[in-house]
């Protein structure tokens, strides 16, 4: 059976090996200490809590994802509501309410009567279609039009999705997700994310699915350069070790961007990566116990927020965990301050739901920046990605950073290795 090294162990090398297992021997080479890349769980010794890296949220329309799992038999393992429900909190306004979207394509959520967002208006709607038309270099904010929709459900949305403000974020990579979401009806919409932690759903099925199947997963296994002749790859160097590849061996090359451009850059000339990044913050905090909750936020599990700094906030036991996208313009902000400001605004938007309230004085905390969370979602930004063809017969490129059609998200990276594996021509 012909061999394939996948370099990189997060979701798009995982995935990959997933297609290729039983078909090839697999051989997942990973520079950390374990697989998942920027999904992934880990036990936090500060906060005595086993947490992800960031919250990640899907929604059901995410095909891709959802086929993975159940390939690794982990599709049980997400949670959500079951419907197309969010609760939200606009800090300025000091006002809650829930986003119950139509489970069909008719918007009817969004009339006089439905489960709307506070204050919008009909028209606003068609922002959506702009949206949905835009090309080439337009922005988000260049198709949004200004009004209630946009401030608390539009400008938000994109933000996560994009990870990326409006006035840059391409308006085509954020269609293509409401084309496959929002377009689509409610039932596309229907949030889900992991009921334990990003690797007990993500990666540690995947590993033992590979493993099972004959494939081996090697951490601390960092690529350091390629060697190639004759238009193929002839052997990986991992530091001091040199791993000859022979003539029918292939190579799948998950790691991130400015991976890709160090090492195949010298080989590949023309390659271009993505090279502006934006960050994450995560803020987790540890509670005395388990909140009781109330209302919707109980079915949920998270509430979206808008009008502060934070933009979404999710209960997990005894871990509230917030997330802040776009948080380069955080860059300068001290640790401590943001975690006093965050605090507060949590305080607003859940304490009301928490049965007994939260406590005036922030709990034990742990800020996370993930500085390169993903790639700036800027239509120039995306003219940089390559597709997963390269100038060696035997290397395909994955990773949310390639031409996926999709800002850096679970979906993108997944799709990226299940095209990989297909584009390798073994599947
Ligand atoms: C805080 C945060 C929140 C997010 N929220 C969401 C969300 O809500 N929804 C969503 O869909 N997406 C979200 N994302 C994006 C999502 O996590 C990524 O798109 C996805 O995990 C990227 O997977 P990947 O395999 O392409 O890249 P990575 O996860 O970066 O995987 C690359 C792997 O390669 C390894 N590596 C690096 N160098 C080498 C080397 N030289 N040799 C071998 N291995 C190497 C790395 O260690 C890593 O494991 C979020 C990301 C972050 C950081």
């Amino acid at each position: 059976m012909t061999r394939v090294h996948v370099i990189g162990g997060g979701l798009a090398g995982l995935s990959a090996a997933v297609e290729l297992a039983g078909r090839a021997f697999v051989t997942v080479h990973e520079a950390g200490p374990a697989c998942g890349g920027r999904a992934r769980s880990y036990f936090d010794r500060a906060l005595g809590a086993r947490v992800d890296n960031g919250n990640h949220l899907l929604l059901s329309a995410n095909a891709a994802a959802f086929r993975y799992l159940g390939l690794i038999g982990a599709e049980k393992t997400l949670k959500g509501p079951g419907a197309p429900v969010f609760p939200w909190f606009d800090l300025e306004a000091g006002l809650g309410w829930t986003l119950r979207l139509s489970r069909g394509r008719v918007p009817f959520w969004a009339l006089p009567g439905g489960a709307r967002v506070p204050g919008m208006r009909v028209a606003e709607l068609g922002a959506l279609l702009t949206l949905l038309r835009a090309t080439g270099d337009r922005t988000v904010a260049e198709c949004l039009k200004p009004g209630m929709l946009a401030h608390r459900l539009l400008e938000p949305f994109a933000v996560s999705a994009l990870n990326t403000s409006c006035d840059i974020g391409s308006a085509v990579l954020l269609a293509n997700i409401v084309r496959e979401s929002l377009a689509k009806g409610g039932m596309a919409c229907r949030p889900w994310y992991p009921a334990e932690g990003l690797s007990e759903s993500f990666v540690d099925p995947a590993v033992r699915h590979l493993e099972l199947l004959g494939g081996e997963v090697r951490t601390g296994a960092r690529l350091s350069s390629i060697e190639a002749a004759d238009g193929r790859v002839t052997a990986l160097s991992f530091g001091e070790e040199r791993v000859a590849l022979g003539p029918e061996d292939h190579v799948v090359f998950a790691a991130p961007a400015p991976v890709a451009a160090s090492v195949l850059g010298p080989f590949w000339p023309e390659l271009t990566v993505p090279d502006a990044f934006e960050s994450i913050v995560n803020l987790h905090f540890r509670l005395d116990a388990k909140p009781v909750l109330r209302g919707m936020v109980a079915r949920t599990g998270f509430v979206g927020v808008v009008g502060g700094v934070t933009e979404w906030a999710f209960v997990k036991g005894d871990v509230i965990s917030v997330t802040v996208s776009a948080a380069n313009r955080y860059t300068a902000r001290e640790n401590e301050e943001l975690c006093a400001t965050i605090w507060g605004e949590v305080r607003r938007a859940l304490g009301p739901v928490v049965a007994g309230g939260l406590p005036e004085t922030p709990p034990p905390s742990r800020l996370i920046r993930e500085k390169r969370a993903t790639f700036t979602a800027t239509p120039e930004q995306d003219r940089r990605r390559p597709g997963g063809r390269t100038p060696f017969a035997n290397l395909v490129l994955a990773g949310d950073w390639t031409q996926t059609g999709l800002p850096s998200t679970i979906e993108g990276a997944i799709r990226s290795g299940v095209t990989a594996a297909r584009t390798s021509g073994l599947v």
